[in-house]
């Protein structure tokens, strides 16, 4: 089998699509992409017509190693290139005739714990309704830039009041959801370091999940000082690339739990292989998620094939219009997990007629 070519369609979702002279395409999505990525997946095209799509790890490896000079490591190339190889999996998936799951490894589960990402919504009225429709586990976000207590919006030190503020906020979403439900906190990564760590220590009597990123994750040795310091759980890498861009996280023991972005960070096969490194180290993969749902399934078979899996995010809650994006009779969202659909590849297609009404670039699919 080879690769003929290689389209993307740009509707919502950023959606690659891989053909073969046998007939057999592939579909994935790429997430947080600029508008240049088309234009980079238009040049790393011309490197894999011709080969073998079901040689997924060379096919990515023979892209990063061309791109080492202009993205190779991170960035918009690496995002290009995970929705690349998700499309890699998808069609491999197809030709094998078995689900992407059972060539990762196989499952551990067979369905997919999610985490409903609730911003900074009303916790008492989201809190019922996440219950009602079975999750289990829920985040909020605390970092306000327009906390009346700050001292400006560029300074991300934590006054007093502003402490205290944030910690009420905390003792009403806990009450609001009860002590049985995950609860996790997101800080964006603003705060200094000692805003970081006082926050991580004032928050420790609620039982937190994990606080997401007290302070930016460039600085790996002030990450590891909080982490060390508290009994809050740590959870890092939603803007972290590759296997190297977990590895000095991991080995200074920088975070309790990771969050790599499965569809914009190294696709399915480099993220199991992050998931695995933690593995060593004892740290569960949490992976961030606010990506489409042909992406969050795609996703899902990483989550599946690893032991150390703890939950997906979900950011399309309450988002009608986003199941439709599938051609599926249900939606993969069940009861608080995905569910996989009992079809080969990542498991579904994309419902093209549905999604044509979000087409950019005079309405076209897979330009
Ligand atoms: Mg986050």
């Amino acid at each position: 089998m080879k690769i003929t070519d290689i389209k993307t369609a740009d509707a919502r979702y950023h959606y690659i699509r891989v053909y073969t002279d046998e007939g057999i395409y592939g579909t994935g999505e790429c997430s947080h992409v600029d508008q240049g990525w088309r234009g980079t997946l238009e040049s790393m095209k011309s490197l894999l017509i011709g080969h073998n799509p079901m040689d997924v790890d060379a096919c990515f490896e023979r892209i990063r190693h061309a791109y080492i000079f202009r993205g190779g490591m991170s960035g918009l190339g690496i995002s290009v290139l995970s929705g690349l190889e998700v499309a890699l999996w998808d069609l491999t998936g197809k030709a094998l005739g078995v689900p992407v799951y059972r060539l990762l490894g196989g499952q551990f589960r067979d369905r997919v714990r999610l985490y409903v990402d609730s911003a900074h919504a009303d916790y008492q009225e989201r809190a019922q309704q996440v219950r009602e429709r079975g999750f289990n586990a829920i985040k909020f976000d605390l970092d306000d830039a327009n906390n009346p207590h700050k001292l400006d919006r560029w300074n991300w030190s934590v006054t007093p009041d502003e402490l205290q503020s944030m910690v009420d906020q905390v003792a009403q979403i806990r009450a609001a959801i009860g002590p049985h439900m995950d609860l996790a906190i997101d800080l964006h990564g603003r705060y200094d370091g000692y805003a970081g760590m006082k926050l991580a220590h004032a928050l420790e009597p609620y039982n937190l999940m994990w606080l997401e990123e007290p302070v930016p994750p460039e600085n790996i040795d002030a990450l590891a000082k909080i982490t060390a310091g508290t009994r809050t759980p740590i959870c890092v890498g939603e803007n972290l690339y590759l296997r190297h861009g977990f590895r000095e996280l991991l080995q200074k023991q920088a975070a309790d739990i990771i969050m790599p972005d499965i569809s914009k960070c190294g696709g399915l096969s480099e993220c199991r292989k992050i998931a695995n490194m933690a593995e060593i180290y004892y740290v569960p993969f949490a992976p961030h998620n606010n990506s489409g749902p042909l992406s969050t399934l795609a996703d899902s078979h990483v989550c599946a094939s690893v032991p150390n899996f703890l939950a997906l995010e979900y950011h399309r809650f309450d988002d009608d219009t986003w199941d439709g994006h599938l051609a599926l009779d249900q939606s993969i969202v069940q009861n608080g997990h995905v569910v996989f659909p009992d079809a080969p590849g990542v498991g579904a297609e994309l419902d093209e007629e549905y999604v044509r009404q979000f087409a950019r670039y005079d309405g076209e699919l897979f330009q």
